[in-house]
């Protein structure tokens, strides 16, 4: 039986290498860029003013005050998309938008609320305090400059990215190309949900859960239909996903009792099983297997097993797959609520849920088939054999959910 660490370095061993394509940037969001995007223009584009007001020179409102104001002619006014086509002298202002730019000679911005207009002098402006240079003026390039990193290869392309890709007029990026994954659930006892449940039969919930999963990591599920437990049927099945797929997800079938045939029909198919057991629980029997270039990841058909293994060892397989940076799952530190104890001689990767102060709770019963504690935790605690962790001692959480 393999320890964690090691089934996780024999798989991302033998990950192939990432291919890559261009794509919209509409299309981009959640997958991994396959270079380094440069940034073709300075941001902001142009020196702009920050707020609704008057360009002014700072020299001519030195000394202006509520009591004692500066009166500038009004020379004319730009809105946001205008430029203005003179340039301000000594004694004037320009009326500007928040995002207007600045006139040539114009080097700081009364905000509107610092000016008075009177009515029978619409020409006129009343300066009520002083700017220094440069006030309320969103320079040039203070952002971004042309020819800087945007964003680096290997980064997943998130809300933020996306924005600053758009705001650079990048409209394509060259991205890795999405494994195609294919889900197969093996189970005599397994039944479509929406379906009536015969009695014995239970419904499939893994393909549900492992499809959201992988689209999360930015590849493509591919579901195939339900397995009955019959080793011709899961050969036929496992050599079809083998000819469409990139990478084949299986769950069920793959423990040590008779009707688990999974490891077998993989063989058949003329796959080879590379390791079989991890020292983790839940999800022992996890296997991994090559066909062709191609990789199989044989997870238990407990929902729990099959969540934490595909967490542990399928996800970051994934996104190495296209070339990620970061493969792990985000971790950050948490407090212990209450005690969590892990009696067994295998690492627990216990479910929790960390409230909104950073508090960590266990969020259930921990048994590999309980499903509520899985749909109230968002992260997982790696707690050692033979050990109870206390309250308040403060542990790492793998974050899966928000
Ligand atoms: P197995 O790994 O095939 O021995 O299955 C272990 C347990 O998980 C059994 O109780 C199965 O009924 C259950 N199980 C297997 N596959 C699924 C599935 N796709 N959805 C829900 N439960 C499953
Ligand atoms: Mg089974």
């Amino acid at each position: 039986m393999l320890e964690f660490e090691e089934a996780l370095a024999r798989v991302l061993a033998v990950v192939p290498a990432p291919k890559s394509e261009r794509v919209r940037l509409s299309d981009a969001p959640g997958r991994v860029l396959a270079e380094r995007v440069r940034s073709p223009i300075d941001l902001p584009v142009f020196d702009n003013s920050a707020m609704d007001g008057y360009a002014v020179r700072a020299a001519d409102v030195r000394s202006a005050a509520p009591d004692s104001p500066a009166n500038l002619r009004l020379a004319g006014r730009v809105a946001a998309g205008e430029v203005f086509a003179g340039a301000v002298k000594s004694g004037y202002c320009v009326r500007l938008f928040t995002g207007s730019p600045m006139p040539t000679g114009a080097d700081a911005v009364v905000m509107q609320e610092d000016t008075r207009v009177d009515s029978n002098a619409p020409g006129e402006v009343l300066i009520l305090g002083p700017v220094g240079p440069g006030a309320n003026v969103r320079s040039h390039g203070e952002d971004v400059r042309q020819g800087s990193t945007l964003v680096e290869a290997g980064e997943v392309l998130t809300i933020g990215r996306i924005g600053l890709l758009a705001a650079a007029g990048v409209a394509q990026v060259r991205l890795a190309r999405q494994p195609v994954v294919g889900l197969l659930a093996t189970g005599s006892e397994l039944t479509e949900p929406g379906r009536p449940l015969a009695s014995g039969r239970i419904y499939d919930c893994n393909r549900a859960t492992l499809a959201t999963l992988v689209q999360r990591v930015g590849a493509v599920p591919q579901r195939y239909p339900l397995l009955a437990d019959s080793l011709a049927g899961i050969s036929r099945a496992l050599a079809k996903a083998f000819e469409q797929c990139d990478a084949v997800v299986t769950s069920g079938g793959v423990s040590v009792g008779e009707t688990d045939f999974l490891k077998r029909a993989f063989e058949r198919i003329g796959g080879r099983v590379e390791f079989w057991k991890v020292a983790i629980k839940p999800g022992r029997p996890f296997a991994f297997g090559r066909c062709r270039g191609k990789l199989l990841f044989g997870l238990p058909g407990n929902p729990v097993s099959a969540l934490v293994t595909f967490l542990l060892l399928v996800r970051p397989t994934l996104l190495r797959w296209q070339g990620a940076r970061s493969v792990a799952l985000p971790a950050h530190p948490g407090m212990l609520a209450e005690p969590l104890a892990n009696e067994g001689e295998r690492r627990h990767f216990m479910r929790v849920r960390v409230d909104a102060n950073g508090q960590i709770h266990s969020s259930g019963t921990q048994a590999s088939h309980v499903l509520s504690s899985v749909a109230a935790a968002n992260g997982l605690v790696d707690v050692p054999a033979h050990t109870t962790l206390a309250a308040g001692t403060v542990v790492s959480v793998l974050r899966w959910e928000a």
